[in-house]
């Protein structure tokens, strides 16, 4: 039985003042469950694809549909403004790079997961407070960090909070990029895992950006390889890092041994 489709560009294009072709011709599914790896070099339009994906930039070309409650698909681009917020809020979670990018610095860290779930209609605050406990308990924040600034927080902290806020109004999609690269060794481990389990145990759906191909190869259960702006290269994980086609992915893998 294949899954159902909950995300799907069609010959996404974005180019930046006229000239920077910084995505092209992409077409991908993602299913439902399922974590994939974009891998690619720096400025090979990684980001800028997540971008369109999540509603934060518009594509010159192509459709981005996505799955919206009851398992109906939307063409993201052609809502409106407030349809399109509305779809992306309860669909949809982003996780950026830097978690300064994601979270709000001037509130609490519970404030922080809980203020997704107030636009998306709890308002109870007893109960906001009981789930914002709750999703810091699961990324491994301290509950008595709960009134305490994100600021105050180390940088893995931080990241993990980001990430409770974005799971916290329950996606079916979660788009990550570079979620580990600010970070040290051992605290990106330590992040993976939890990724790893959080992802397994909600059934996300999740796209996961990274230069890294041993998070690629941790995380992903299929892998896309972008250059210059394209998909070069997709298939299964194992198979696209172990036996590469495309010559650039076999330099890349080879740079990575
Ligand atoms: P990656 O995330 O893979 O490093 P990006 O998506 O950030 O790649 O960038 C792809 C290309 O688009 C690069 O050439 C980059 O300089 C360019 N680019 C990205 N964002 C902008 C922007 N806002 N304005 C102009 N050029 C941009
Ligand atoms: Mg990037």
């Amino acid at each position: 039985m294949s899954r159902a489709v909950v995300l799907r560009a069609s010959g996404l294009r974005k180019v930046f003042g006229g000239r920077v072709v910084a995505c092209a011709d992409i077409d991908f599914e993602l299913a439902a469950g399922e974590v994939v790896g974009i891998v690619g070099e720096s400025g090979s339009g990684k980001s800028t694809l997540l971008r369109c994906l999540a509603g934060l930039a518009a594509p010159d070309a192509g459709t981005v549909e996505i799955a919206i409650d009851g398992g109906e698909r939307v063409d993201l681009w052609q809502l409106d403004e407030v349809a399109r917020a509305q779809a992306l809020r309860s669909a949809l979670g982003l996780v950026h790079q830097n978690p300064r990018d994601g979270l709000k610095l001037g509130i609490s860290a519970g404030g922080n997961v809980a203020e997704p779930l107030m636009v998306s209609g709890i308002r109870h605050y007893g109960r906001l407070r009981e789930v914002a406990l709750d999703w810091l308990e699961r990324v491994e924040v301290p509950r008595r960090r709960i009134d305490d600034l994100p600021s105050t927080f180390s940088g893995g902290m931080q990241q993990r909070l980001q990430i409770a806020r974005s799971l916290a109004p329950g996606p079916r999609i979660l788009l990550l990029d570079e979620p580990t690269g600010g970070l040290d060794v051992s605290v990106q481990a330590r992040l993976l895992d939890l990724l790893r389990s959080l992802v397994r145990e909600l059934g996300v759906a999740a796209l996961i950006v990274t230069h890294d191909l041993g998070v690629a190869r941790l995380l992903a259960d299929r892998l896309l390889v972008m250059l210059r702006g394209r998909v070069i290269e997709a298939g299964l994980a194992d198979q696209v890092l172990d036996d590469p086609q495309a010559p650039y992915t076999q330099k890349l893998v080879a740079s990575m041994l």
